[in-house]
């Protein structure tokens, strides 16, 4: 299944996602993986090394997602499928030794700072929360730690982190580095080739992109570290269905051409609504005033395609914006091809530093002027003007 001894090195991300992860061409050959639903195989003896055996440890209608998706991160390895971004999680926290500190960002998604939370209640590590765009502070709190998290853009607040310096500053400490790239996409940043020890991601997002899986990968290129993931994964048993496989790889073939829409729409609804008299701050990387847009523009290819709005007039003119769209949906999740949105803060778990009025959007595919003049119907209709 592995055809990327064929390319020529050096394709772009763009091309990659289309062309990695294919069954080896030969005449009569499908052009797509098949779906190989069987959840053993015939096998006797001892089994050779990748030799299939039983679905829990592998199967091959993983492998061409984790084949794309290792190329499209620069990895030196394949990714590793789990059966939700929280399997992929959990899978890249075990790396960390009992009682180790994990230094975190305190915006995060909420649920990576619950599973950090009990965790930490049932003594297998400790927490220290940093601002994670506040690479002082951040260097400051390494000492002595075994993992550095880092979201970055973080979820919800977008705030955007000094990867390369925050990477060699915990190298220096002898902490690992774990990214979740959910946010950016390997098209907006690869940190596995900035140095990180670990990648995760929740496939739902991006790389899936039609809000019809949940899925989850993680990715090392050094080998013990791939090998415990793996070994994790196995054992933990949080494996993805073939068929859901199967529908990620082919979400990911549109990746290059959903982000590079959605995030020029996300930019362009982020710099009218700066402007929109019902607005009291809107947060996007790609607004000169906004504190991640100078390190994003640095770091990142994009800005990426979530946006964050604060209503004038508090939570209840935030929940009416949510109640009153027709074309965007109130949902929860990003990174499909439908725009959505939510009130981060009608969860309880939800940080109490995030705003309690701050809508998170995730901008979609759809034609920009119809997403705003719904968004903009919605906020007039929310503040009653
Ligand atoms: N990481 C981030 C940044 C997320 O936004 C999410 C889900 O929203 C996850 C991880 C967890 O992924 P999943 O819902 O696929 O378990």
């Amino acid at each position: 299944m592995n055809d990327t001894s064929e390319h020529p090195i050096g394709l772009s991300p763009a091309t990659l996602a289309v062309t990695a992860g294919r069954p080896p061409r030969a005449q009569g050959a499908p052009v797509n993986p098949p779906i190989v639903l069987s959840s053993t195989y015939v096998s006797q003896g001892v089994p050779g090394p990748g030799e299939l055996v039983y679905t829990r440890s592998g199967t091959e209608t993983w492998r061409p997602f984790e084949e794309a998706l290792g190329q499209l991160e620069g990895s030196a390895r394949p990714a590793l499928l789990f059966g939700s971004g929280m399997a992929a999680v959990a899978a890249a926290l075990s790396l960390v030794p009992t009682g180790g500190t994990v230094v975190v960002p305190r915006h995060a998604y909420q649920v990576s700072l619950g599973l950090l939370d009990e965790l930490e209640a049932r003594g297998a590590l400790s927490v220290t929360r940093v601002d994670i765009a506040d690479t002082e502070a951040v260097v400051g709190a390494l000492s002595g730690a075994a993992m550095l998290w880092v979201e970055t853009p973080t979820n919800p607040m977008l705030e955007v982190a000094d990867l390369p310096v925050l990477v060699a500053a915990a190298h220096g400490v002898g902490a690992l580095v774990a990214v979740d790239n959910t946010f950016a996409t390997p098209l907006g940043q690869r940190p596995l080739t900035l140095g990180a020890d670990v990648v995760v991601h929740s496939v739902t997002k991006y790389l899936a992109g039609h809000s019809d899986v949940v899925l989850g990968a993680a990715l090392a290129d050094d080998e013990t570290i791939h090998a415990r993931l793996l070994a994790h994964r196995t054992v933990h048993g949080a494996i993805a269905g073939p068929f859901e496989a199967w529908l990620a790889l082919r979400g990911l073939r549109t990746l290059a051409l959903r982000v590079e829409r959605s995030q020029a729409t996300a930019a362009e609804l982020a710099r009218r609504l700066a402007d929109h008299p019902d607005v009291a701050e809107v947060r996007h990387p790609s607004l000169p005033g906004d504190p991640g847009h100078r390190r994003a523009a640095r770091l990142m290819e994009g800005f990426g395609s979530i946006l964050c709005v604060r209503p004038t007039g508090g939570p209840a003119v935030a929940d009416a914006v949510v109640g009153a769209v027709r074309l965007w949906v109130p949902a929860t999740s990003l990174g499909g091809v439908e725009s959505s949105l939510e009130r981060r803060r009608r969860y309880s778990t939800e940080s109490p530093t995030v705003p309690d009025d701050l809508l998170r959007l995730s901008v979609g595919i759809e034609d920009v002027e119809d997403l705003w003049s719904d968004l903009d119907a919605a906020l007039r209709v929310a503040t009653n003007r």
